[in-house]
């Protein structure tokens, strides 16, 4: 191969040509080249039945495949395709939905949905890094567009009894409380009626586009890697109870300090040096601070459903923010190492079909 030549679809189709060229690259990546046996963990002189790609043990005489225990485990689909898939998978920019990944590898749409999630099984532990450094943290609601004028009704409403709060209602909101009745408009307090109209969606079961919303909670380096978690779908998951434990436990809390906006949330951050930035006169400080970083993480994350997924169902989602961290976090790396660097992370992740359909219930339940 030319030294020059970059790592490519062609280049990756001669490496892995063959069943046997994939075995060779996995016994590599997990076990640096040195099979070990499930049963007794030997891994001294385990012989190779070529024909049969198996192993068998040379102390406890066991046979074993060189997928046992990975996220290939008895699949019926070739190597070689899981390869193939892989490639695609890490490589991409912005995701692989499962209708294409099944156009692309030849094989059906629920079989492509199988095999992304088991390829998501293996990076699982994406989001467990411990970031470092100058950290930015930030939430954000995906879901249905919250449009802008519905935020600025709730901002001024809020900002409304504030005021009224300090100083009493004024002369202006008297009179026009006590003023003439509109026509055509219900009997009662507008507070009853909106209480009213709030039982209702409860008895129906529906929700506001602020509850249909999933809540994301992350924190970005400085150019650097990113880690991002599920808070809830609920605009009230935003609490110092559940965002507190998530900057202790995936920040190195003594060589590191956070900037976020000026969420009240935030308030309370005293285990760490921590600054703010605020949006409402500018996004960047005259200092030069800003969370610029996870904003463009956000928008990213965003655009990658928009583009590929449109919609994320709840139970899965941490899977997708693991999905989209993982690429984040590789992105200014090779192609070749992208690929490489999945293999190593395929050991103990076996997961069943009934496993990953299992998730809907157990989240719901929780
Ligand atoms: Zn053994």
């Amino acid at each position: 191969m030319d030294v020059k030549e970059k790592y490519s679809i062609d280049i990756h189709d001669r490496r892995f040509s063959s069943k046997q060229n994939c075995i060779d690259f996995l016994v590599q990546a997990r076990w640096k080249g040195k099979p070990q046996c499930p049963y007794c963990n030997n891994d001294n002189m385990n012989y190779y039945l070529a024909k049969r790609s198996i192993y068998k043990c040379s102390s406890c005489r066991m046979q074993f495949s060189p997928t046992k225990g990975t996220i290939f485990e008895s699949s019926k689909i070739p190597l070689t395709k899981w390869f193939k898939a892989i490639y695609f998978f890490t490589t991409s920019k912005r995701g692989f939905s499962s209708y294409q990944m099944a156009k692309w590898i030849g094989v059906s749409q629920k079989t492509a949905w199988f095999l992304l999630h088991k390829i998501r099984e293996a990076i699982k532990e994406e989001n467990d890094i411990i970031l470092k450094g100058i950290i930015e943290a930030d939430e954000t609601f995906v879901g249905p567009k919250i449009n802008r004028d519905l935020r600025l009704r709730i901002a001024k409403k809020r900002y409304e009894a504030k005021q009224e709060a300090i100083h009493g209602i004024s002369d202006n909101k008297k009179r026009k409380r006590l003023g003439p009745r509109k026509v055509g408009r219900k009997k009662g307090s507008t507070k009853k009626v909106l209480q009213q109209k709030k039982m209702e969606r409860e008895v129906k079961g529906e929700r506001t586009t602020f509850e249909r919303c999933t809540v994301v909670f992350g924190m970005a380096e400085k150019k650097g890697r990113i880690v991002m978690k599920t808070l809830g779908t609920s605009s009230k998951t935003i609490t110092k109870n559940n965002i507190y434990p998530l900057i202790n436990n995936h920040v190195d809390i003594n060589s590191s300090a956070l900037i976020t906006d000026e969420l009240n949330v935030y308030t309370g951050v005293t285990f760490l040096p921590h600054l703010t930035v605020s949006h409402k006169k500018s996004y960047v400080t005259k200092y030069g601070v800003h969370i610029n970083n996870i904003e463009n993480a956000w928008n990213h994350f965003k655009r990658v459903i928009a583009g590929t997924y449109f919609h994320l169902s709840y139970p899965h989602f941490d899977t997708y923010l693991n999905e989209n961290s993982f690429r984040w976090n590789r992105r200014n790396d090779s192609i070749k190492y992208q690929f490489d660097s999945f293999f190593p992370l395929v050991n103990n992740k076996k997961i069943t079909y009934i496993e990953i359909a299992s998730r809907k219930k157990n989240k719901l339940a929780a």
